[in-house]
């Protein structure tokens, strides 16, 4: 090296000045309480104007701006134009709120910014405590293996890998799909959430070997429906190799019959996995316990703890029943990760071996610590509110002559439409699609939509522990006000 090059300062990214780093740190910290402590005032989502967009246009910046100015721009462009899904009346889609505590959490896990690819440190316990407290809350035996994942897209790309490998009968992972002597197929109702759907293109195995099986009138998969098909498959040469149950699906909250199911796979030799993105966690409540039952019994299940957890985004969980598949499905260990008998390249897990990303980040802390700050119990009784108050929107639209719900309300969803006699003769969807977007514009309240049976309709789901009884109230308040608003604009 020449004397030159040693000579130039020396630098990172650490702060020359500490105190005032620190100083507008503390700042951040003051600003995101103040946030939510004034959240049921703001809007829940509004429109952003052009010069905000266009603020996001400029080229990278060569020259440093310090560390104010950026906090700055993310006060005035950013925080004004949220999802919104941290609002107490934000219901779409299914998504979740975070917490002020597990934010906490998050900051500490990138403070230290460990990686739980594999090793022996304190983190690594961590997630298998986390992952340990899911297979007793689930019934899930102790020798059960998991993962924490990004969310449960992943969870159930990584479940349904472990089935068609563990399945094939022949090494898949070496030999690859082409090698199957007869088509692999797999089943799930037709609610069937679509990163499954992913999965199994992903899998290689053709969106067509996903059989969608028809639903009964509670949107629940059909039996007899299932029994059938797979006959057909059989008896067509093909290779039934998997069943997805749902334990909440993204529609209308329906829940599979799991317990039926479980029989069945285990009759017929299929994996059998649970897709619990969020209703999984409803078993944390003695009243949807029963619901569920049956889920103790998968082979795998992918649940998620960004949406019904309520942790800030993004986590998911899979849990494989036998250690062994899950490990067959993803081990692999060049020289370079060779694991060793102690030090930091030691530790008998190692999550690399359990899905598809090596480094990873510490998502368990925030849920180690959520759940010991407020304890298993409280996580109960938030789901079980949002029950109550699903019930309670689902009687506040059943008693207003100009709603409609439009599907059962078994969890935590309910889907409504608004319905007038003035209307008939109308096309109802294209009204109610216009009066979701007033609503959202409005920033009211934020709920989605579906189409069921050709039906278009508003569609709330609750997986929000800020949300109160009289939010509920000011949506359907607003629906009303904004039908009528339409049905003047229409007659006028
Ligand atoms: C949200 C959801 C998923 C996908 O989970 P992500 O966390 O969004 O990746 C899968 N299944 C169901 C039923 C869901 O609601």
């Amino acid at each position: 090296m020449d004397t030159q090059e040693k000579l130039q300062p020396e630098e990172s990214l650490d702060p020359q000045d500490w105190d005032a780093l620190r100083e507008l740190g503390h700042q951040m910290l003051d600003d995101m309480f103040n946030f939510f402590q004034e959240l049921p005032a703001l809007p829940v989502w509004q429109a952003m104007p052009d010069k905000d967009r266009a603020f996001f246009k400029s080229s990278v910046p060569h020259d440093p701006q310090g560390f104010v100015d950026p906090y700055q721009d993310f006060k005035t462009h950013i925080m004004p134009y949220l999802m919104g899904n941290v609002h107490p009346r934000f219901w779409g889609w299914v998504m979740g709120t975070g917490s002020p505590y597990s934010m906490l959490a998050e900051m500490l896990a990138a403070g230290i910014n460990t990686q739980l690819g594999g090793g022996d440190h304190a983190a690594y316990y961590v997630e298998l405590q986390v992952i340990d407290w899911f297979k007793q809350l689930f019934g899930f035996p102790e020798s059960a293996s998991g993962l924490l994942t990004s969310g449960c897209s992943m969870a159930n790309l990584i479940a349904l890998t472990v089935a068609r490998n563990r399945q094939a009968g022949f090494d898949i992972r070496l030999k690859g799909v082409s090698a199957a002597e007869a088509r692999l197929v797999m089943y799930a109702s037709s609610q069937v959430h679509s990163s499954n759907v992913k999965a199994v293109e992903i899998l290689g195995l053709g969106r067509e070997s996903l059989r969608l099986v028809p639903v009964d009138a509670k949107y629940r998969l059909d039996l007899h429906e299932l029994r059938q098909a797979v006959q057909n498959d059989r008896d067509a040469g093909y290779q039934p190799v998997c069943v997805i149950g749902n334990a909440g699906t993204v529609n209308t909250g329906a829940i599979d019959p799991l317990n039926e199911l479980a029989d069945f796979c285990e009759r017929e030799g299929l994996w059998y996995h649970i897709d619990g993105a969020f209703g999984a966690l409803a078993a944390l409540t003695p009243d949807l316990a029963a619901a569920l039952k049956g889920m103790e019994r998968a082979d795998s299940l992918a649940f998620d703890l960004h949406k019904w957890g309520y942790m800030p985004f993004e986590i998911g969980c899979v849990l494989v029943r036998r250690e062994q598949d899950h490990r067959s499905s993803f081990s692999f260990t060049p020289e370079y990760l060779a694991h060793q008998a102690r030090g930091p390249a030691g530790g008998a897990t190692w999550f690399s071996d359990y899905g598809v990303q090596l480094t990873r980040g510490f998502r368990a802390l925030k849920v180690w610590m959520e759940i010991k700050a407020q304890g298993i119990e409280k996580f109960g009784r938030l789901i079980t509110q949002n029950i109550h108050q699903a019930r309670y929107l689902m009687e506040l639209v059943e008693k207003e002559p100009n709603l409609e719900l439009t599907a059962p309300v078994p969890l935590n969803i309910v889907c409504f439409r608004y319905h007038s006699p003035d209307l008939l003769g109308h096309d109802l969807n294209t009204f109610n699609e216009e009066l979701l977007l007033r609503l959202q514009e409005s920033g009211v309240a934020l709920p989605s939509y579906t189409t069921l049976n050709g039906v278009y309709m508003l569609r709330a789901c609750i997986t929000n522990h800020r949300t109160r009884y009289e939010d509920l109230e000011m949506m359907v308040q607003k629906v009303l006000e904004l039908g009528a608003e339409l049905e003047r604009e229409l007659r006028a």
